[in-house]
């Protein structure tokens, strides 16, 4: 039903909501991790020498021993048994930002008729999804089938529930026949290998002996929009598209910053509980939840895991968020821009790198200046977003994403990194050449005897940075609110393992001229931020001067849309960096740039669809309808002898015939499709398409604030925003 009686239907319906019937939760202790094969679950279920064995590979990252798996299957089936599971799922991550699953029964029919439930170490390390509906980007044809799913042990199995029944569900790798990766995991375990291998070259030079494996950590905050599902049931760019094409402003929208840490509405407050209560059963360690910027949007961040464990637990968190609001009577949107005029949503992904035996490598500790371990490995990360950029950009190029980047919203599409100022300081010594000491961050003294006085952070914040170091940490901020945050972490991971190892080479190489460890480090740091220092950048990331000395003076890309930043992932220099260092062959990225710029346009030309569509037939017969009850009551008053201004008239006719001139023009651009290049659509999608809706959209929207409120089709702005 769609139509102006669906958006009163709606409206009443959610006027006359009962409250979800909720139960107090259970605590902590009990929720947390039951419905996860924990390392302590399987030390208990299993053989001392199996838990041993599988607990090294989990925490060195050795390879598996392949005998202990059907060990492990036993034991694992036994638990989800326990749990009322009667099928197993392998999940894997497909080059889309969803998560899929092959869902397999334990049952296994005898020769007498009877079943038995049956799961081996053979099922659980290896499955085989028919994955040719996957994209591939012409890595397999489609009579090469064949895809396989492998267990990742590192990351644990859980439960997933639902109201009548439960499906035991184990992480996998998925690959092509040949082995290629077909995932967003496979090369995210890669570049964390990478990233160990060089980060322990630069421990041992710089005089550690005993050293860990090196693993990075990921702590993403999500920002999602809620809307009742009344709305989006009639709204049909809501429900295909996940945003809204059309909608003029409401009166109020963010301007009063009365939504940002607000008081959570209560209806909201049972919806978060609810999820945060799923996420603890699944080990989720969620851990903040807020109100966001915009009326509607909210925010739920976890605490921070290894990057692998983080990504899968992204992935679930997203998954929880949308089917619980489905219950609540909400939609959960997780597209980058739902609304126009307001914030859009992003996901804020914290990382860092560490180990056991060295702790985070990001942590500069009171003094920075005399941390030399610290400035090494935060100088390298310098040098990779200078030198990889681009790549970054790319990473996180997306239709929806286009929207935030450079909307004075989000940080900028400029790829530059924010220090602080003690770091600035320090970095700016060792550009002097002489290193002698670090800012005090000082005491704030609030000056009334009752408040305790405490240390102030070393570095303020600065939320225009796409990148920004957070005290022992980085924020990448331009990551979308809808993405894997397994892209952004691959690419972060790849360009610190070249940059490590073009450390320990620089320090190799002064070493074996007889310099002395001090002064190679201060001149391998020197080295750094005299090439790559350009990329540090303090000031306002939203400014129209940034954005020219970036470009003009310091040579940073600045790459507007995804249509610009895509074709980055085809450079020869980026196909070297994943080569050599054994994250995506030549083939797998090839093939990732052909499955990414695919989703632009589809993306693109599904909105386009939209938009043709609910013009054509909704809102030209409702502004059609309007103008001829208006011009019949004008008609009749005049008969009357009473004259009124009929300018109006005129007005909406004019709009309505610019908008389905527009509209036709939109069509006949998506009809498009004899490009000479993947690169050329891409641009046309961006360049032609985009402008066309833009422009259509502009029209619709003046329409709106015109036509009488009785016969617009769409809710509105204010109900979708306001109402709950
Ligand atoms: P803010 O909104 O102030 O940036 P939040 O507390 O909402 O901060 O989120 C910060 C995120 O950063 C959390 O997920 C947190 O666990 C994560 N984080 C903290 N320290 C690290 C670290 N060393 N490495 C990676 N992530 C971290
Ligand atoms: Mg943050």
């Amino acid at each position: 039903m769609t139509g102006n009686a669906a958006r009163i239907q709606a409206v009443q319906n959610i006027t006359n909501r009962q409250p979800m019937p909720v139960s107090k939760p259970d605590s902590l202790a009990n929720l947390w991790a039951s419905d996860v094969f924990t390392l302590s679950k399987m030390k208990e279920s299993l053989p001392k020498e199996v838990f041993k064995s599988v607990k090294k590979t989990i925490e060195t990252g050795e390879a598996l021993d392949v005998s202990v798996a059907d060990v492990v299957a036993l034991a694992m089936k036994d638990w989800a048994l326990s749990k009322g599971a009667l099928y197993y799922a392998h999940v894997f991550y497909p080059l889309t930002n969803a998560t899929a699953e092959k869902h397999d029964g334990f049952i296994s029919v005898q020769s007498d008729g009877s079943v038995i439930s049956e799961f081996g170490g053979k099922v659980l390390v290896q499955g085989e999804p028919d994955g040719s509906s996957f994209p591939n980007g012409g890595i397999r044809s489609t009579f090469e089938a064949r895809g396989y799913t492998a267990w990742d042990v590192t990351s644990p199995a859980y439960i997933m529930t639902t109201d009548n029944g439960s499906t035991l569900c184990i992480p996998t790798v998925f690959v092509s026949w040949t082995g290629e990766a077909l995932d967003k995991k496979t090369p995210l375990l890669r570049s964390n290998a990478a990233m160990n291998k060089a980060a322990k070259r630069v421990l041992s030079l710089l005089g550690n002996t005993e050293i860990a494996p090196v693993n990075s950590s990921c702590g993403a905050e999500q920002e999602y929009f809620l809307v009742d599902a009344n709305f989006v049931n009639t709204r049909p760019d809501l429900l295909l598209s996940g945003r809204t094409l059309l909608g003029a402003s409401p009166a109020k929208g963010q301007q009063f910053d009365d939504h940002y840490f607000g008081a959570i509405p209560e209806r909201i407050q049972v919806y978060m509980q609810d999820v945060e209560e799923q996420l603890y059963r699944l080990g989720i360690p969620a851990k903040t939840r807020h109100n966001e910027v915009a009326p509607g949007q909210f925010e739920i961040a976890p605490f921070h895991e290894a990057a692998n464990v983080a990504t899968d637990h992204q992935q679930l968190i997203m998954t929880v968020l949308k089917n619980t609001a489905k219950k609540h009577g909400l939609v959960c949107l997780l597209h980058e821009k739902p609304f126009k005029g307001i914030n859009g949503s992003g996901k804020h992904v914290n990382w860092s790198v560490g180990n056991a035996t060295q702790g985070n490598l990001l942590d500069p500790g009171h003094t920075p200046h005399s941390n030399t371990q610290f400035l090494l490995f935060c100088g390298a990360v310098i040098r990779g977003v200078h030198k990889y950029g681009p790549l970054l950009r790319a990473a996180i190029a997306s239709a929806s994403n286009d929207h935030r980047l450079g909307a004075n919203e989000a940080p900028p599409a400029i790829m530059s990194v924010y220090l602080g100022s003690q770091l600035d300081n320090v970095f700016e010594q060792i550009s002097q050449g002489k290193i002698t000491g670090s800012l005090n961050a000082g005491i704030m003294d609030l000056g009334i005897s009752t408040l305790p006085t405490f240390n102030k952070d070393a570095g303020d914040r600065n939320r225009t940075s796409p990148f920004a170091f957070t005290g022992n940490r980085f924020e990448f901020r331009a990551v979308g609110s809808g993405q894997s945050v397994a892209g952004p972490l691959v690419s972060m991971n790849t360009l610190l393992a070249d940059s490590l190892n073009w450390v320990a080479d620089s320090l190799e190489d002064q070493l074996s001229k007889g310099k002395d460890l001090d002064s190679a480090i201060l001149s391998t740091l020197k080295e750094i931020i005299d090439n790559h220092g350009a990329v540090v950048f303090s000031g306002n990331g939203y400014s129209a001067e940034w954005h020219k000395i970036a470009v003009e003076e310091r040579g940073l890309a600045n790459l507007k849309t995804a249509a610009d930043a895509l074709p980055v992932l085809k450079e020869k220099y980026i196909e070297e960096l994943f080569d050599k260092l054994g994250v995506l062959s030549p083939v797998e990225l090839a093939s990732r740039f052909e499955i990414y710029a695919e989703q632009y346009i589809l993306a693109i030309e599904v909105e386009a669809k939209l938009v043709v569509s609910m013009v054509k037939t909704g809102i030209y017969p409702a502004v059609l309808k309007y103008l001829s009850d208006l011009s019949s009551t004008l008609s009749s008053l005049k008969s009357n002898g009473i004259e009124l201004d009929n300018s109006r008239l005129t007005l909406i006719s004019e709009q309505l015939n610019s908008l389905t001139t527009t509209v036709d023009t939109l069509k006949s651009a998506i009809a498009q499709h004899d490009f000479e290049s993947i690169e050329e659509h891409l641009q046309f999608s961006a360049k032609t398409i985009r402008p066309l809706m833009d422009e259509a959209r502009s029209y619709a929207d003046a329409l709106e604030s015109e036509v009488s409120d009785e016969l617009w089709p769409f809710p509105t702005y204010q109900e979708m925003l306001f109402i709950k």
